[in-house]
């Protein structure tokens, strides 16, 4: 290896906001990540939807709407 040209290599440990932590091997002494595969979605299966404008409440409210209709439509026939 030539000398002066690498960055220092750590034994570390990262850490994650939901507390899980794994060590690694890093150029950085500590991490801190916001999310790992123990509590990404993807990972546990459990959905995390941040909706922030409503649009999902405002879909569902109109589709209560349409169903509504469709059964008075049945029960018409
Ligand atoms: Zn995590």
């Amino acid at each position: 290896m030539k000398k002066g040209i690498h960055p220092k290599y750590y034994q570390t440990t990262v850490r994650c906001a939901c507390g899980f932590e794994f060590p690694t091997g890093s150029t950085q002494e500590n991490i801190r990540v916001e999310i790992c595969s123990k509590c990404h979605p993807f990972f546990t299966g459990k959905q995390k939807l941040i909706d922030s404008t409503g649009q999902v409440e405002r879909f569902v409210k109109r589709y209560a709407k349409f169903n509504k209709n469709a059964e008075a439509d049945a029960a018409q026939e």
